[in-house]
Parts: structure tokens; sequence; C-alpha cells
């Protein structure tokens, strides 16, 4: 027989997937408070959320009609139609979270739109009570007690108090990075824990880890024809033990994607070892169109419509400036960043006005207050806001779930990413124009058995020889149209691979055998490799293509290639001379003559090869000229 679930058995299902834990309570509910336009919100939570947590916020209300239907699921008042899920600017839009919660709570709704009066509602494991007046300052306030308290099974897969509460701080810390325009503050067991002044981003990162991380990073801004990336990230020298301290923002919504995080991964390849990841706190703002932020229901991903468009501009935004070459002077937000920014981190001018307490990274504010300050500390408590009202649209068509497809990007954010892909192709040909002859380049000798001097006019070049010649091994191997030479295999290598795995490679068959494999199907879904590229000579098979499988994903974005072009770096710095070799004058000279003068030129991991210096910087140096 089939029955048909009665609401509340289908909401306590649905909770499940919408809120499994306090943290993701914090979550909606500050959401909500931000979709409804504050700029101030208190979050108090208690027993790390599992006895209370109440969120107020100085936003729109809700008015009296609609607070019955702020507890009924798929009540929204952000979307109307599915046609509207492709532009979607608000954080909430499944109205689901309110029913859901309520549903396996005690909860309470205070709501007060500006100019009328305060009404509350509360509803008891989703049996709704009766609207009452109530007293209470513009906006909204929620509170939710007894979490799970009609689901057992549930509250038993709870953490401790103390882990669930560090999960909602870390969620308010995102919250506080993610919206530094609003002011946070929140309250753990009676503790104040952060405070947010609402005054940009500097102060929002000095909130959340403490005011001298702002000497670590860059500040980045840059815009490349529809898609803007801007935010912190780490300098070369500033790791951080795990993946905890990388925050993305897409269109305002915190997300782990494979796409942009391998982006900075391999932005950061050659300056991280292992086990060393990058900090970075970036907001990326691309076109609504062109991405999908509906593939899971608590939202923790995107699809974009073109991964590869992705990848390029966040890969080169941000290996431009690690790599501190001259382009990154134009993605660095501060204008008078000297022309080397791997040694002077920029100082972000706007001193964060307010390094607030920052408990968690143990650096308390030593300060006194300002009287801007304390005025805020005030108002804070006394919420103003001009409300706007807001509809609810109770007869929405339930949001679709999973199987939203993308939608074909609209042609004005097509013509922006094909501009894009220009500009990427653009700058890359302009990277290879600082060319000098070299003819006009007289060795003059070395320094420190590493760095070669030439001299030619009124400059000198100063080249590191170890760099120089890596380069020139990476490029000999990449050279497009060398003579490839395969070394075929004692005993053929099997590989075993599953069908996507084999399908993945069978497309990319013909990549790997421009490069020098002997590559082929082996039945089934083995893959035979008979021969290897000479210059892969004696590298570990299994570690080399588990590598290319690994990444498989984000393959999509990343060609092949890419992979390829690292592993062939490697060989190229293990063959390269080292410094502290001497070389003698004809290798020197013959150095130079094969880099044909090119001064631009980096190393395979990115490091310059050469540096110029102007005889009248020295003369400066000796003060003969001022
Ligand atoms: P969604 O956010 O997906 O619309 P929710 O269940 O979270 O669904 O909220 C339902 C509706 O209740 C929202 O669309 C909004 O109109 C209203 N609402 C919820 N919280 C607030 C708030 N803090 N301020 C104003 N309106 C709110
Ligand atoms: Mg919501």
């Amino acid at each position: 027989m089939i029955h048909l679930l009665t609401p509340d058995v289908y909401n306590k299902i649905a909770a499940g997937e919408v809120v499994d834990r306090p943290y993701s309570v914090v979550k909606e509910l500050v959401e909500n408070a931000v979709d409804a336009g504050a700029t101030q919100i208190a979050v108090e939570i208690e027993a790390g959320g599992k006895s209370l947590v109440r969120v107020t916020d100085n936003g729109g209300g809700i008015a009296r009609e609609d607070l019955p239907n702020a507890y009924a699921p798929h009540a929204t008042s952000k979307l109307q139609t599915a046609k509207d899920l492709f532009g979607v600017t608000t954080l909430g839009f499944r109205g689901e979270a309110l029913a859901s919660i309520a549903a396996v709570s005690r909860m309470e709704i205070v709501s007060k739109q500006a100019g009328c009066e305060a009404y509350s509602l509360s509803c008891e494991g989703g049996a709704a009570g009766e609207v009452s007046p109530a007293s209470g300052a513009d906006g909204t306030q929620v509170t939710v007690r007894d979490l799970f308290f009609n689901t057992p099974a549930r509250l038993k897969f709870l953490k401790s108090d103390g882990q669930e509460e560090a999960d909602v701080t870390n969620m308010i810390a995102r919250f506080i990075l993610s919206q530094p325009q609003i002011s946070f503050e929140y309250i753990a067991n009676g503790k104040r824990k952060y405070r947010s002044y609402g005054d940009g981003l500097a102060s929002a990162l000095a909130c959340v880890y403490g005011a001298e991380i702002l000497s670590n990073v860059y500040e980045l801004d840059a815009d490349k024809h529809g898609v803007r990336l801007h935010g912190y990230i780490g300098d070369r020298n500033f790791s951080k033990p795990n993946r905890s301290y990388q925050s993305l923002f897409v269109n305002g919504r915190q997300v782990v994607n494979a796409t942009v995080g391998a982006a900075i991964a391999n932005a950061y390849a050659s300056y991280l070892m292992k086990r060393q990841y990058p900090f970075y706190v970036l907001f990326l703002d691309v076109p609504p169109e062109i991405v999908d932020v509906n593939v899971h229901p608590n939202k923790a991903d995107v699809r974009f419509a073109d991964n590869q468009v992705i990848y390029g501009c966040v890969y080169s935004v941000v290996s431009a400036v690690l790599d501190g070459n001259s382009r990154a002077l134009e993605y660095l937000a501060m204008p008078n960043t000297p022309t080397a920014p791997a040694q002077t981190p920029t100082a972000p001018a706007q001193t964060p006005t307010a390094p607030a307490q920052t408990p968690t990274a143990g650096v308390p504010a030593s300060r006194t207050m300002t009287e801007a300050e304390a005025k805020k500390e005030l108002e804070f408590t006394v919420p103003v806001h001009a409300g706007q009202a807001r509809g609810f649209s109770y007869d929405a068509p339930p949001a679709p779930r999973l199987e939203v497809n993308m939608p074909a990007p609209d042609d004005a954010a097509k013509e922006a990413f094909e501009e894009n892909k220009k500009f990427l192709l653009e700058r890359e040909m302009k990277a290879k124009q600082q060319r000098v002859d070299p003819a006009s380049l007289e060795y003059k000798g070395e320094l420190f058995r590493t760095y070669l001097f030439y001299e030619c006019g009124d400059e000198a070049y100063i080249i590191d020889q170890h760099a120089a010649h890596e380069r020139l091994i990476y490029d000999k191997l990449l050279a497009a149209g060398r003579t490839v030479l395969s070394q075929p295999m004692l005993a053929p290598f099997l590989l075993e691979v599953n069908a996507q795995e084999f399908a993945f490679l069978k497309k990319n068959f013909g990549v790997l055998r421009e490069i020098g494999f002997e590559i082929g199907e082996f039945g089934g879904s083995s893959v035979k490799v008979s021969a290897v590229p000479t210059d892969l000579m004696g590298i570990d098979l299994n570690a080399f293509f588990g590598e290319v499988l690994a990444s498989m994903e984000s393959l999509r974005a990343i060609r092949l290639n890419d992979i390829l072009k690292d592993k062939l770096a490697s060989c190229a710095c293990k063959a390269a001379v080292k410094g502290g070799e001497r070389l003698t004058d004809a290798e020197a000279r013959a150095l130079i003559e094969r880099m044909d003068g090119d001064m631009g030129l980096k190393c395979p991991h990115g490091r310059p090869v050469a540096v110029r210096v102007k005889k009248s910087e020295l003369e400066k140096l000796f003060k003969r000229i001022v």
C-alpha cells in the first residue's frame, strides 16, 4: 500500500537534509537575516546550539499576515517561478529552512516591520500556535530551543557541545568574512566571541584572524570582463597546515569548488611544500547566468558554464600576484605597491578602523575605543532600519532539486567570456616581448657561483644560472615540432582503471602519444603503455598515472598538458646545473646565446631568470647622483 506522508512526517524527513546540526540552523537563520537586508546581526548560542540558537537582525521584518507562512514548507518570498532560479541573488530560495527547523525544535519568531507593531508566532515540533502581539525593535528575532527534541535518533548523532560550538564559530567566521558590510556579534554561552564592525573586508579579516594577518597577505582585485576576483591571498611564505584557512565565496555564497580550488593550488604549487596549504579569502563574482547554485540542497558547491575560463582567470591572477611579475600590479588592490610585491606585502590602505577582539586568535584589542566605535557599540542594541515589506508567494511551485540544467549563458555573458579568453592570450604574448640582442651582452663574470653578470650599454643583467638552465631544458622538452623520442619498455606497463578513468584516458590518448607515450587499449578496461618519452625515462608510471587520474575531476577544466608540463618542469629541474657549480666563461656565454636575450623569462617554477640593474641605480647607491 502506498501512503501519502502527512506533512509533519514529511517535514521531519526534509529537515534532515537542510538541518542536521546546530551550525546548519545558524547558517539558515543568518542567511535569512542577510537576505532581509540586515546591517546588524546578533547570534547567540548555548550548549553548542543544542539548547539555544537565537538570531536577531535589523532587517525588513515579516508582515503579521505572513508570519504563519514562514513556517510553511516551500514558502518563500524570494522566488516566484522556476525561471527565477537562474538569476538567484539571495542566499535562500528554497523556502524550506524555517519549516524544517520548526519541525524538529521549539521555535519562536518575533518580527516587526518599520512603522508596524511587533508580532510573534511560536511553533513546537511543527505545530504552529497563534500570532500574538509582542514587543521588539524593527527586524526579526528567531529563537530555536531544544533542537531535535522530538527526533531522538538525530539527537544522538550530535557531537559534544564543544565541537558543535566550534563548528558554529567557524560558520560565523565565514559570515563575517563574506558579509564584511554587516556588523556581527556572536555570543556563545554568555561570552562574546566575535564582534565585527561592518566596515570592510580588512577589518573583517582582522576580526577573525587577528590584525597581524594583514601583514602576511596581498589584497587583490582583478576585474576581467565579466569576472571579478577580489579578496586576500597569503604571500608565498605564509602557509597553513590544512585547508580550513581557505574561504571562497562565489556571488556571495560560501562554496567549495574543485575548479577554483585547483586553480589556486596550482598557482601556489611551486611555493608550497607538500601538506602546506595556502591562505585565502576570495570572492569570485560572475554573471548569475553562468553559474548554477542549485547543485546541492545545502548549496555548498556551484557549477560553472565554462570551467576552463574560470580556471584560467583565477590561475592567471593568483599566479601573477605570487610570481610578482609586472602583471600583478594590475591585480593588486593597492596602487602604490612597489614592483616587487613578493618582498613587500601590500599593507591594506585602510588599516582596520577597529581591530575587534579576536578571542580565537588570542590577540586581544589593546586600544581604547574611539568615539565613533563607542557610538556603533550603542547603536547595535538599538537597531534602526528602513523596513521594506516582502510579500510571500505561498503558491510558488516547489523548487526543483538536483536536476536543474544549466541554461545557455546569454549572449552578453558569452561575449564577455570570449573577450576574456582573448585577453588572457594577449597577456601571454606581451610577456614574451622583453628581448635584448644577445650579441650586445658582454659576459663580465660571476658571483657566489650562481649569479652571472652581463653588461649591455648602460645596463647590467644578472642571471640566475640554475633558473636559466632549467628554463632552457624545459623549453626544449616542450618545444613544438621537436622530434619525439620514445623509449620502448622491456615489459609493457599495464594500468587497470575503472570505466570512467578509461574513458578519460582514451579521450587523451592523442595528447599522450604526442609527447612520446606509446599507449593503447588492452582489453576490458586496461591500458597498455609500451614506450615512454625519453625525457620522462625512469619516472614512476604508477605514480604518474595516479596523479593524472586523481586530478581527473578538475581535469575537465585543466588540460592534461598542464599536468605534463609540471612533470617536465621537475625533470628539467633535476637535469639543470645547480647554483654553486662553476660554469666556464664559454658556458656562461653559451647560456645567454641560448636564452636568445629573452630577459623576461621565468624558470618553470615561476621565479625570474634575469634581473636588470641600471647604471644609474648603482650611481644612486654610491651617491654619485641623487
Ligand atoms: P527561504 O530563505 O529559502 O526563502 P526560509 O524558510 O528560510 O526560506 O524562509 C521563509 C521566508 O520567511 C523567507 O522567504 C522570508 O520571506 C521570511 N523570513 C525568514 N527569515 C526572515 C528574516 N530574518 N527577516 C525577514 N524575513 C524572513
Ligand atoms: Mg532561508
